[in-house]
Parts: C-alpha cells; sequence; structure tokens
C-alpha cells in the first residue's frame, strides 16, 4: 500500500504498511482498484453522453459512491471493498453497453479504450492485490514523476471530496444531471494523464465542479429542511435513554429521528451532524435534545463514555474500542469489520442497543452554544453587519475553520480565534471549529462575534456571505477585510480549498501541515499564483494578515 491521501499521513509523507488512520494494507490496496475500475465506468459514461446514448442513474450514482467510498475514514471493510469491485465491473459493462448502443444509433465506430476501460479484475483477492501494485500512487510516480502524480492526485482527491457531497444530495434526490457528466468528464481526463500544466488547470475545474456540488447539496438540505437559523442548542446531557449521531447525512439523522419517536430514546448529534440542530425540519423533533462531544478524534474517549448506542452515518469513523463495539452501528457507505451494519430503512437494531443500555441518570447542567448561521441567517442581517463596518466598530472577518485531525499543532487554530482582536468577527465551519465553538467570543452591536455557519460543505454559505459583502462594498473577495484560515484533514477540504483558488480567493493560510502530495514545486505555482501559505504561528499570521488587509 501506498496512500498519502490525508493531512495524518506516516512521517508526512506516506502510509506504507498501515494506516495512521487504521486502515489496513489490504483495503488500501482494494481501494485503488476499485478508484481505477470507477475510472473506466467514467469513461464509458462520458463517451455514452458524448453520444447521446440514455442516461442511467445507477452507472451516475455508482461512481459517486465508489470516490466516496474511498475517502478517508469511511470504509475500512475489505470484504465491502472487494463486493463494490466486483459491482464495479458489472456497471462498466452497462456503461459500455449505454456508449455501444448510442454510437450504433448515430452509425459511429466505439472508441478502442485502454487503461481503466480494459482493465480485467482478478477473480479472487490475491489476484486484486498483485494488480493493485500496478494500479497506485507509487506506480504512477514512477510513471509521471513526483509533480504530475502529485497533481493527479490532488484532482482526484478534490473529486473524492465533492462526491461526498453529490451523494449526500442524491440520498434526498436532488440530482444535476449536468454535474454527473462534468464528473465523469474530469475522471476521464484524469484517466488520461495529462500533462502537468492541464492537471493543474484540471485541478482548479475540480474546485468549479466542487462549488457546484456544496450549491447542489445547499439546495438539498435547505430544500428538505428549511434554512438553518440561530439555534441556542444545548451541549450537555439529558436524562434518558439515547442515541449518539455522527457523521453528515441528515437524511439518516431525520429518518431515525422519525423511527424513534415517541419510544422514548433522546437523541444527540456529534461531530459533523451538530449543525442538523439548527435546521426547521430537523429541531422540530423534542426528543433531539442537543450535542454531545466534539470532533471525530474525540470519538474513542467518547463514545466509550456516551451511556447509549452510537450510529455513524458517513466518515470519520475510527477503529472502535471493545468497550462500544457492540452498541456502535453504521449505514450508508460508512463500514468497519466487526461493527454491525444499517440501513437506513430500518434502524431498528441501534434502538434496540440504546434501550439495552443504561442511558443518562441525571440531567446534566444545562449549557448552550448557538448555531445556525447560515448564508440565510447572516444575509438576513447584512445590513447590520455592513454599517458596523462602516461605522468601524467590526474591523476584520476571519474565516477559521475546516476538517480536525488527530495529530498535535492543531491547538494553533483555538489560540488563533482566541487572539482574534475584538473588533473581528469569527466565521467558522466543519469540524475544526470544536477547537474554540464552546469558548465565549461576546458580541459586536448584538452580532456574535463567533458565527458558527456549519457542516464542511456549508463553505458554499460562506462563499455566498463574502460575495454578498463584497457586493454591498462594492468591491471583489479578496479586497474585503477578510481572511482565511483554513484546517484541512481529508479530501473534502482538499475540494473546498480547489474551490476557493478557482474563485481567485488569496492569501490562504493552510494547515497545520502542507499535504504530502503537494511537491516543492507544484507549491511554488500555488504561492505564486494565490500566495496560498502554511500557517506559521497564530500571531505572526494575525500580524501578517491585519498588515496585508
Ligand atoms: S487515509 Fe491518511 S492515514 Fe489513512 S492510509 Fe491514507 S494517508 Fe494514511
Ligand atoms: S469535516 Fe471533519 S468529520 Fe467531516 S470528513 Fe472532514 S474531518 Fe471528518
Amino acid at each position: 500500500m501506498f496512500c498519502y491521501q490525508c493531512e495524518q499521513t506516516a512521517r508526512g509523507i506516506g502510509c506504507t504498511k498501515a494506516g495512521v488512520c487504521g486502515k489496513d494494507g489490504v483495503t488500501a490496496d482494494l481501494q485503488d482498484v476499485l478508484t481505477h475500475l470507477a475510472k473506466g465506468v467514467a469513461m464509458l459514461a462520458h463517451r455514452a453522453r458524448q453520444a447521446g446514448g440514455a442516461l442511467d442513474p445507477e452507472v451516475d450514482r455508482f461512481v459517486v459512491e465508489a470516490l466516496f467510498t474511498t475517502v478517508t475514514n469511511v470504509n475500512f471493510d475489505a470484504d465491502r471493498l472487494e463486493g463494490l469491485i466486483r459491482r464495479a465491473a458489472e456497471v462498466r459493462a452497462r456503461a459500455r453497453g449505454l456508449y455501444v448502443e448510442a454510437c450504433a444509433r448515430r452509425g459511429l465506430e466505439p472508441e478502442a479504450l485502454a487503461g481503466p476501460v480494459a482493465f480485467e479484475p482478478a477473480a479472487d483477492r490475491q489476484g486484486l492485490l498483485a494488480q493493485a501494485a500496478g494500479l497506485g500512487i507509487q506506480a504512477r510516480r514512477q510513471s509521471l514523476g513526483e509533480d504530475r502524480a502529485g497533481v493527479l492526485e490532488l484532482a482526484l482527491y478534490g473529486l473524492k471530496g465533492a462526491a461526498a457531497y453529490v451523494d449526500h444530495a442524491l440520498v434526498l434526490s436532488e440530482r444535476d444531471e449536468a454535474l454527473l457528466g462534468w464528473f465523469h468528464q474530469a475522471l476521464d481526463r484524469l484517466a488520461a494523464e495529462p500533462p502537468l500544466e492541464e492537471l493543474v488547470a484540471l485541478s482548479l475545474e475540480v474546485g468549479a465542479l466542487n462549488l457546484r456540488a456544496m450549491e447542489l447539496l445547499d439546495r438539498a438540505n435547505t430544500g428538505t429542511y428549511g434554512h438553518p437559523e440561530p439555534t441556542a442548542v444545548r451541549v450537555s446531557a439529558v436524562r434518558g435513554k439515547a442515541i449518539l449521531v455522527s457523521g453528515h447525512d441528515l437524511k439518516d439523522l431525520a429518518l431515525l429521528l422519525e423511527q424513534t419517536a415517541g419510544k422514548g430514546v433522546n437523541i444527540y448529534t456529534h461531530g459533523e451532524m451538530l449543525p442538523a440542530l439548527a435546521y426547521p425540519g430537523l429541531k422540530r423533533h423534542p426528543h433531539l435534545v442537543g450535542n454531545y462531544g466534539g470532533a471525530w478524534q474525540d470519538q474513542q474517549r467518547e463514545f466509550e463514555a456516551f451511556p447509549g448506542a452510537v450510529l455513524m452515518t458517513t466518515n470519520c469513523i475510527q477503529k472502535p474500542r471493545e468497550s462500544y463495539r457492540g452498541r456502535i452501528f453504521t449505514t450508508g457507505l460508512v463500514a468497519f469489520p466487526g461493527v454491525t451494519h444499517v440501513t437506513s430503512e430500518d434502524f431498528s437494531p441501534v434502538i434496540q442497543a440504546a434501550l439495552g443500555a443504561p442511558g443518562f441518570t441525571a440531567d446534566e447542567p444545562e449549557r448552550r452554544i448557538t448555531i445556525g448561521f447560515a448564508r440565510n441567517a447572516v444575509l438576513g442581517v447584512a445590513d447590520k453587519v455592513v454599517a458596523a463596518v462602516k461605522a468601524g466598530k467590526i474591523k476584520h472577518f476571519f474565516l477559521v475553520g475546516g476538517c480536525d485531525g488527530a495529530k498535535p499543532g492543531r491547538n494553533y487554530y483555538t489560540e488563533f480565534a482566541q487572539s482574534a482582536p475584538r473588533d473581528s468577527v469569527i466565521l467558522t465551519l466543519a469540524c475544526g471549529k470544536y477547537r474554540f465553538n464552546k469558548l465565549e467570543f461576546g458580541d459586536i452591536d448584538g452580532i456574535p462575534r463567533l458565527l458558527d455557519i456549519g457542516q464542511c460543505n456549508d463553505a458554499h454559505s460562506a462563499v455566498q456571505i463574502a460575495l454578498a459583502l463584497a457586493q454591498a462594498f462594492q468591491t471583489d473577495v479578496n479586497s474585503l477585510p477578510l481572511s482565511l484560515v483554513l484546517s484541512w484533514y481529508e479530501q473534502k477540504a482538499v475540494a473546498i480549498l480547489l474551490s476557493l483558488l478557482h474563485l481567485g480567493i488569496r492569501n490562504i493560510r493552510l494547515g497545520p501541515s502542507l499535504p504530502a502530495f503537494v511537491t516543492p514545486a507544484v507549491l511554488g505555482v500555488l504561492v505564486e499564483k494565490f500566495g496560498l501559505a502554511p500557517v506559521t504561528t497564530p500571531e505572526a499570521d494575525l500580524r501578517a494578515l491585519l498588515r496585508t488587509a
């Protein structure tokens, strides 16, 4: 195995024997085979679309799911991955059929395609693992060189991140045919392994694609559950039986809320599910009582202490401790060997586990934090914000957040938020916010100094807010008194970074360390073109950002 797709990669170089995340070599190699096959499906689906062939939702969905499955901390289960590889071969045959049929209708000769289209997966596990050696990153590093292979991975990881968002939207029946076609086209171009300059351009195009994916998911979430609204949510436990829901899939939470109504079980959010508590369509359930715990990397300690059942709807799952292995469940694409996998149609095993567990025996002292400042809520008070800026009461905006991780060095974000001047407003999103979201920041003329925009995909909201501010001040986003200080961990953060670069946003600070797949030469391009810089110390970065504002 060789994997360097996330920030915690071994020694900042790459995981080779086993992943720091817990992914074993077999799983990593099978993920490489699956990714290769997904490219083959996309190549054929792209050509079928171009030839005016019929659209096949199963083919579209499979490509998205295959990529999402390989995102960090989603699927650790080699058996499930092998099953997906077998299915990929079937789906590819369907896509081939669409292409051949479309060509026949138009009197065209189908292209003779090699690479991922011609690849035949071996019949057994050992054979697949032997094939994986030629399909992974190391093989590409040898054939393409470090720079080209690295940028190819950059674009691929962006696509993986975007796939997660598209999948969540598809779950809520929100489809964008053009976006799905764009996905196939991007994978087709990636599979052709073009020259470096083209790969850099493709990476920025993936950023554009991801913007559209986040917009699609925003439409799906707000169309189904309403616009998030500022909500003081409870972050301390209440007496009673309990289920803790983590991950990002709002529909899973909604279905669980319906299936637990009247059963005497309280539902809590964990990690990236926290923003769900601000959606009118979800918070209307009285047994959705609040949030428990913090970000994903605290789960082993927090799940162990939680006296109920735990449901993981997506990443980030970690290897469960024995103490809670019998009461943690996965659903959707997330999977871990030995953990019971349930479907959202029937969460009864989760409910039974919660009823069998002790639950909280007493109310904890009530504590609340306010969330729900997505685009609709912030733009609803835009006049007030603009007036505070014009009156000199708000001098700067910081967007501090992103994906959190387990490596030391992430206290930077806590210290940065705490050191931000009193006349600045901090916008935050994704699980990185747990570094400071329970601290007191006060307000400026009634505008909270800490505005929690939501999940990582709500970067779409952050972009809308920035664009609206730019419009109000008749300028562009780069000329606003706005600085982005982002933490990254996995591939959704890569997708978001590419989206911001695609928008031409400059001087982003990125940490806690830079991606291993970005070589010094490629970093040089990003620094020169976008002023992208690694984080240093909170004091030095604050000084520099306020000076250049
Ligand atoms: S996902 Fe991250 S930690 Fe896991 S194997 Fe890959 S680089 Fe290593
Ligand atoms: S936002 Fe946080 S919880 Fe979600 S995938 Fe990224 S690191 Fe994991």
